[in-house]
């Protein structure tokens, strides 16, 4: 796992955002896994309004208090949401491109780096990960050192809102891979995207089932409660010390 950023001509999801920001969007941001049909992502859904948010995330929101920091905040639609009700709020993301985007939409602290950087600093009452926040651990194995990082960034009464989902409902029950035959965690995906003859680099993208996060949690040092279950195998759990 890599503390840098992304180069700009590697960084489709960026250019798409930053392409919608100005007007200009050229065609769709399409998904590669070798676990799924090629897909693609509405790019629409990066800009959505507090309204046109899942009900989960609509839930962090509300419960977002004193310094926040959003994490991975692509086009910074939660960002922007905090920030009109007044609250204290930084961005940041690993995309320079996307950083541009929401500096361009009137984010007003957006920091363009990777939350592995020493360069980040600070603590933060709130700390939020959302569409898929587990997704930037990788792996299972990489669980512990987001936890550890996010640790270092939060305040002593802090709390960390993330959110998930248990990909069980892919697979046939007999089917699930088991640990027990060696097989890998049933929510590590690989994903590669493209858009406008930008094409980036594959990357590791963990959806991890509720129990198996609090286990880690707790096997960390970490208090894991379920605040609560999507409609369809999601859920937002709050972190804390
Ligand atoms: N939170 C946003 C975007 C989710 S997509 C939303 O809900 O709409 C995930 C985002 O995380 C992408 O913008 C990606 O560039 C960013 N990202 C991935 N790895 C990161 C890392 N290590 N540090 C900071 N941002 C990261």
């Amino acid at each position: 796992m890599t503390t840098t950023t992304l180069a700009a001509d590697h960084d489709p999801m960026g250019a798409a955002i930053l392409d919608h920001t100005k007007g200009i969007c050229q065609g769709p941001l399409t998904v590669h896994s070798s676990m799924f049909d090629d897909d693609e992502m509405p790019i629409d859904h990066l800009f959505r309004s507090l309204s046109e948010m899942p009900r989960l995330e609509q839930e962090a929101l509300s419960r977002a208090r004193g310094r926040v920091l959003d994490i991975g905040a692509g086009a910074g639609c939660h960002t922007l949401a905090l920030q009109e009700r007044g609250l204290e709020v930084k961005a940041i993301d690993i995309s320079p491109l996307s950083c541009e985007a929401m500096r361009l939409r009137g984010v007003s602290d957006v920091e363009c780096t990777n939350l592995f950087s020493p360069l980040l600093e600070g603590t933060y009452d709130t700390i939020l990960l959302l569409m898929n926040g587990t997704g930037l651990a990788g792996k299972v194995s990489g669980m512990p050192r987001l936890l550890d990082r996010l640790k270092q960034l939060l305040t002593p009464g802090g709390q960390i809102l993330i959110d998930s989902s248990d990909l069980r409902y892919l697979f046939d029950d007999d089917d699930l891979p088991s640990k027990a035959d060696g097989e890998p965690y049933y929510g590590e995906v690989d994903y590669q995207m493209t858009y406008a003859g930008v094409e980036g680099a594959p990357f590791d993208w963990l959806y991890l089932d509720y129990p198996l996060l609090e286990a880690i949690c707790q096997a960390n040092g970490l208090k894991c409660e379920c605040i609560m279950r999507g409609d369809h195998y999601d859920y937002l759990a709050k972190v804390s010390l």
